[in-house]
């Protein structure tokens, strides 16, 4: 009678994870292109150097991407001519992030509604001007969920639209199941990114767990390289890295 009810309430347990699954699922709808559960136990240290956030609290992530326009991509080695560079960051940063902030919002209400924990990162923000960077590692977590590849650019690179799309991630105690497991790199001897970036911010390391995000890429370089576009007037665009990157690149 005891392994019984045990049994049935593992059943109902694992009924209850898919049924938060499958809400998650229907919240985010067509809206979204890429959708993944990561467990975030083997990025703990990465995560609390991050923003101290406690993986205890917060043991999962939703991973939510949206593949970027092709054709708003492929305006990049045109970025110097501001009627490019403006349509780029309208399409690829203002109006993604925003689409991106409210899947996870509603995501981060379907898991409140079952019960458990939910902190919805924004898509685009800066918690720390001295390390140059967000709150928590969006790439890490889609890294994490099985999505994709963190590449020598230092963006998550996925097999089929390369670089080409923006994440966000809802941080959780939900009991979701990993989809996949980190994927290996593929970059292989390819240093597009590399050749690409005008201020040679890449070391064209690839990524290891282990290693800071220094080991592969100088973040300051690229934060001057802006700086120094707003203060000739120009529209802050680059994303040469991204752009140069021949996973999801069209070449026809
Ligand atoms: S955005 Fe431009 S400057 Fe920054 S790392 Fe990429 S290629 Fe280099
Ligand atoms: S351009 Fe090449 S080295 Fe850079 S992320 Fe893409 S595959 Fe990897």
């Amino acid at each position: 009678m005891i392994a019984r009810s045990i049994k049935t309430k593992s059943v109902r347990a694992t009924a209850n994870h898919m049924e938060l699954e499958d809400r998650i699922r229907e919240a985010v709808g067509r809206e979204c292109d890429y959708l993944g559960f990561a467990d975030l136990a083997p990025a703990r240290d990465a995560v609390r150097w991050q923003c101290g956030l406690d993986v205890d609290t917060y043991p999962r992530a939703v991973s939510i991407g949206i593949a970027l326009i092709d054709d708003i991509v492929d305006l990049l080695p045109q970025r110097e001519e501001r009627w490019a560079a403006t349509m780029y960051k309208t399409h690829s940063y203002e109006v993604i992030n925003s689409r991106l902030d409210h899947l996870s919002s509603r995501v981060a209400s379907e898991i409140q509604r079952s019960g458990h924990r939910a902190l919805p990162i924004p898509a685009a923000t800066r918690i720390s001007d001295e390390r140059i960077c967000g709150p928590f590692s969006h790439k890490m977590a889609a890294h994490l969920a099985g999505l994709g590849w963190i590449g020598k650019s230092c963006l998550l690179v996925t097999p089929d639209r390369g670089p080409r799309v923006r994440w966000t991630s809802v941080l959780t105690n939900a009991p979701l199941r990993p989809i996949g497991k980190p994927m290996e790199q593929r970059c292989g001897k390819c240093t597009k990114c590399v050749d690409a970036c005008p201020v040679s911010a890449f070391t064209g390391r690839n990524f290891i767990q282990s290693e800071s995000r220094e080991a592969r890429f100088d973040a300051a370089k690229c934060e001057k390289y802006y700086d120094e576009m707003e203060a000739q007037g120009m529209v802050q665009v680059c994303g040469m890295c991204l752009y140069a990157c021949p996973y999801g690149k069209n070449e026809g």
